[in-house]
């Protein structure tokens, strides 16, 4: 989120240790962190209420990672708000010879967050390739699961082959791809969130991923310009192809209109529907052209805020940080 690049980056400590003290009550009491893998299978992203965290992490027994079926070939895997409260939402697209993981989410523990074990029974025995959205580090946290595994490429968001892999020959104006086998990518350039951001148009859900660039929640702004750039760009990609539906990286928003959960909560009843209507890029891209300068725009389920002069500095030092 916002949260991602304000809080997670800018190594806020109190959230920090108060997500830490209520993931570690949980593993004391034994709350239960186990891997799921009874998935469901409904189509319906729009009514799926996802598993969100609960007002007493003590007593939470839902998984560390939910894994919802969409089709036999696309998953999206959200993790334990009790765990992180950034309860990042991750993809996996397998085509027929390869597979990517879009996001390797906030925790780094494999015992507490089994994310490879996870995808990998998904996999099975097809080259994974791992990206992300972006570089925040509740995108990256459990990149160390994947590393030097054998059938498991990894790259990392801005590192040594992050474009070649991605097949992105002109940052931001041209677009990537990435063939899965009988399933080809797009890859979209979208900074602006942050320097690295991309989005991913999948053909065969018609799905553009977008990350912590367009979600429902507050989406903090490094680089203005760059962001109305990218907001554009997704703008137009939408109305020249079939999108059925953007998808980000978190839920911050009650599906009652402008109204947010308090940044660090474990609990989130009554959640916005994860899906964003593709006709809301347009909207967005029609906002963010009548301003003259950053400033807030509000919509119906997320809202734009450009990062102050502090922010970006505590986000450059983050980043600076991790590599
Ligand atoms: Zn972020």
């Amino acid at each position: 989120m916002a949260n991602c690049s304000f809080f997670t980056d800018n190594v806020n400590l109190l959230v920090k240790l108060r997500s830490f003290v209520r993931f570690d009550r949980c593993l004391a009491l034994a709350c239960t962190v186990f891997a799921t893998v009874a998935f469901s299978a409904q189509p319906m992203l729009q009514d799926k209420q996802w598993n969100h965290g609960s007002a007493d992490c003590a007593v939470n027994k839902d998984p560390a990672i939910e894994v919802h079926s969409y089709s036999s070939t696309s998953y999206i895997l959200r993790q334990n708000k009790c765990q992180s409260f950034e309860a990042p939402f991750m993809y996996l697209l397998i085509g027929e010879d390869s597979a990517l993981l879009l996001d390797t989410g906030a925790t780094a523990d494999a015992v507490a967050f089994p994310l490879y074990e996870t995808v990998n029974a998904l996999v099975g025995e097809k080259h994974l390739l791992v990206v992300h959205s972006h570089g925040h580090r509740d995108h990256i946290a459990a990149d160390p699961q994947f590393d030097n595994r054998e059938g498991v490429t990894l790259v990392t968001a801005g590192g040594s082959g992050y474009l070649e892999t991605l097949g992105i020959m002109n940052w931001p104006d041209g677009e990537g791809r990435v063939d899965l086998g009988g399933r080809e990518l797009r890859v979209i350039p979208v900074p602006g969130h942050q320097e690295e951001s991309i989005a991913i148009y999948d053909p065969e859900t018609q799905w553009l991923l977008t990350g912590d660039t367009v979600y429902p929640g507050l989406i903090y702004v490094k680089n203005w310009d760059d962001y109305r750039m990218s907001i554009a760009r997704l703008a137009r990609f939408a109305s020249a192809n079939d999108v059925s539906m953007v998808l980000g990286a978190h839920i911050e928003v009650t599906h009652r209109q402008g109204e947010y959960y308090p940044v660090g909560t474990s609990y989130q009843p009554e959640e916005a529907p994860l899906p964003i209507n593709p006709a809301t890029l347009s909207l967005m891209h029609t906002e963010l052209e009548k301003l003259p300068k950053a400033n807030e725009v509000e919509l119906a389920r997320l809202r734009i805020i450009p990062m102050n002069l502090m922010q970006r500095t505590l986000t450059d030092f983050a980043r600076w940080m991790m590599k």
